[in-house]
């Protein structure tokens, strides 16, 4: 059982809440040396191989929602959210901002 973000409508107990994803954010995930361990057949210890890193997106307001609004979000937007993100469009220099905070 919960109230719905959008439309303070209480929604029954015993149903999963749906979500809708309201805000994102893109951000950039640094290279890290030895991170990943990787196991080897027949080795002992494992090897450690680097993350290269990317490009992704976080959400940063994402709402527990009714039916209705859920349907609603999902007619204007297309999606709840995730998929949506991919359509932003990257700002350059507000990824090298993004990138000094780690
Ligand atoms: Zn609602």
């Amino acid at each position: 059982m919960y109230r719905c973000e959008l439309c303070s409508v209480v929604i029954q107990p015993n149903s999963p809440a749906l979500r809708v994803i309201l805000e994102t954010r893109p951000k950039v995930y640094a290279e890290r040396q030895r991170a990943n361990k990787v196991r080897i057949r027949g080795k002992r210890k494992p090897l450690h191989a680097n993350d290269p890193g990317g490009r992704g997106w976080e959400i940063v307001r994402a709402a527990k929602v009714c039916r209705t609004c859920h349907d609603k979000w999902v007619q204007e937007h297309g999606t709840p959210g995730a998929e949506s993100m991919a359509l932003h469009v990257y700002d350059e220099p507000m990824m090298d901002e993004m990138q000094s905070e780690g």
